[in-house]
């Protein structure tokens, strides 16, 4: 069994990013930037934006966190967005979710421009990843995918099984994995029975939010498995959806968590702000 290390490789791809980042300032004299909107105080939320901007700063690339009260309207967000639309010195823009539920948050995404929503959640992007088009791709299925492609695993012609569907991280992930030419299985919290699915997975890629929701009956001997899953246990410890002890035992390839895909969406993020940056006009 083989640990897919996503922090080392995080750690590889954002030296090379101080690279890139270093040669776009001497060329074209640009620095990568990057507008955070943070509303309200889920701690979560403030402890992701933190480490991104860490991040950021870490490889050269400028970083602004908008914070804004959970009592703000969904205009106020909306003008900040369409502020930092226009700002020549901005090139991703984040709105750090979930929002507070009196604001929209389909409606506020769709008001950042296409060619800066460096998280991918914007329709215009969603569906140019799903005809296999270049664009801005979540950060996080973009993270297991240069995962897989680091420890050379190539999903084609292989069965890959999501168990998760939402916008952010099982939709995106399915869609790669079938542009990668994989036979794809996603499921949900309304799939019948789980295990008959998740035993068929030569790529099993989980991301619900339920800690041991995996256990290793669920999962077919040699296969690899990833874990998207962050849980909190009641002791504090960060977990993923899988049951690492066991399932790691019948996997070729295995996810950890902490230390797995957590890194590499950090990572990615970084990389599409570059990429945004490299289409300035
Ligand atoms: P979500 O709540 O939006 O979606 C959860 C999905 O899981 C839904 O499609 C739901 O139908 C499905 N589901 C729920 N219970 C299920 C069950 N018993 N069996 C099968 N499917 C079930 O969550 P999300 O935003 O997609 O996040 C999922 C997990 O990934 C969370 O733990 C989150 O913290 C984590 N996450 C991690 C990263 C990272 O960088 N590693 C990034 C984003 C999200």
């Amino acid at each position: 069994m083989t640990i897919l290390d996503g922090k080392a490789l995080s750690l590889k791809i954002k030296d090379e990013m101080k690279k890139e980042v270093e040669e776009l300032k001497q060329t074209r004299n640009i620095v990568p930037g990057l507008a955070v909107i943070l509303v309200g105080d889920d701690p979560a939320s403030h402890t992701y934006v933190k480490m991104k901007a860490k991040a950021c700063k870490e490889v050269g690339i400028y970083s602004i966190t908008h914070e804004m009260p959970s009592s703000i309207s969904e205009a106020e967000i909306i003008e900040t967005i369409e502020m930092m639309n226009k700002n020549p010195n901005i090139d991703g823009i984040l709105v750090q979710l979930p929002l507070p539920e009196h604001i929209d948050s389909t409606k506020i995404l769709e008001v950042i421009s296409p060619k800066k929503d460096v998280d991918g959640f914007h329709p215009y992007n969603v569906g140019r990843l799903t005809s296999g088009l270049d664009s801005f791709v979540p950060c996080t299925p973009l993270g297991v995918m240069e995962l897989l492609n680091e420890y050379h695993i190539d999903p084609k012609g292989m069965d890959a099984v999501v168990v998760g569907a939402s916008n952010i991280v099982g939709k995106p992930m399915a869609a790669l994995l079938l542009n990668a030419n994989a036979t794809v299985d996603i499921c949900h919290i309304y799939t019948k029975d789980l295990k008959s699915h998740t035993q068929r997975a030569d790529i099993l890629v989980v991301g619900v939010g339920k800690p041991g929701l995996i256990t290793e009956d669920m999962v077919k001997e040699g296969a690899i498995v990833i874990d998207i899953g962050i849980n909190k246990t009641e002791d504090g410890k960060i977990v993923g959806d899988v049951d690492f002890e066991h399932v790691s035992k019948k996997a070729s390839f295995i996810t950890p968590v902490p230390g797995g895909v957590g890194p590499m969406t950090i990572a990615m993020l970084l990389k599409n702000t570059i990429k945004a940056a490299k289409g300035r006009n």
